[in-house]
């Protein structure tokens, strides 16, 4: 199952691949954005790491960590990744000893929190690009027989699949859209961190 000790590592393994490509998180903003996509992640997600509450079940990691990138990202990448980590943490608060089931059903109201806020679908050119197949790839590798680690690594294959797959899409939300066809042809960089928070989950549960 998804331990405390396993969000708190997922969080820091997720912050410290978010630092590690923030001047590429940036690059791909400064594209088709604003340019401050790594550099609000970075700020976040080390916000997130420092309200992490020690020996905490992981939806209570989840929520904390969710509540500080709301807090401390800037941009509309922060409200939109709180939501994720949030929605998520709530499911697995529901449940004592959460199983690889339970962490599918947290990826899933995940996406939906984040659909919600953002109003994004899939093909938009948004994180729900990459979050969204990763939800799909992880049940259906779950439905396959594989354990939570192979169902996690399904999930960070898909999503940076999903990724890349937002290059030849056109931006219908955030700021992207404002450049209409000059869109195209670009990663969106949120669906590109979107699949490093998914790769350190990945990591994490190896
Ligand atoms: P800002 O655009 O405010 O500078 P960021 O640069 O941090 O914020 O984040 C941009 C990313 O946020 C985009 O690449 C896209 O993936 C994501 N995004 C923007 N608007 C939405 C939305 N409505 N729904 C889902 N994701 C969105
Ligand atoms: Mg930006
Ligand atoms: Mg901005």
């Amino acid at each position: 199952g998804l331990t405390g000790p396993a969000a708190d590592r997922w969080i820091r393994r997720a912050a410290a691949l978010v630092s590690a490509d923030a001047g590429e998180l940036t690059r791909l903003d400064a594209a088709i954005g604003d340019g401050d996509h790594g550099h609000n992640l970075d700020r976040g997600f080390a916000a997130a790491v420092a309200a992490l509450p020690a020996d905490a079940p992981a939806g209570r990691v989840l929520i904390a960590a969710g509540r500080a990138l709301v807090a401390k990202t800037g941009g509309a990448s922060g409200p939109l990744y709180g939501t994720m980590l949030r929605r998520a943490g709530r499911v697995l608060d529901d449940c004592d000893d959460p199983d690889a089931a339970d962490l599918g059903a947290a990826l899933r109201a995940a996406l939906d929190g984040v659909r919600e806020l953002g109003r994004a679908e899939e093909g938009d050119k948004t994180m729900v690009d990459a979050l969204a197949p990763a939800v799909a790839a992880y049940a259906a590798a779950l439905d396959g027989g594989a354990p939570l680690p192979g169902a996690a690594r399904a999930a960070a294959d898909a999503a940076a699949a999903g990724a890349d797959a937002t290059v030849p899409m056109q931006a219908r939300k955030g700021r992207a859209s404002y450049l209409g066809e000059r869109s195209v042809g670009h990663l969106d960089p949120g669906a590109a961190s979107t699949a490093l928070v998914l790769r350190a989950l990945a990591e994490t549960l190896e």
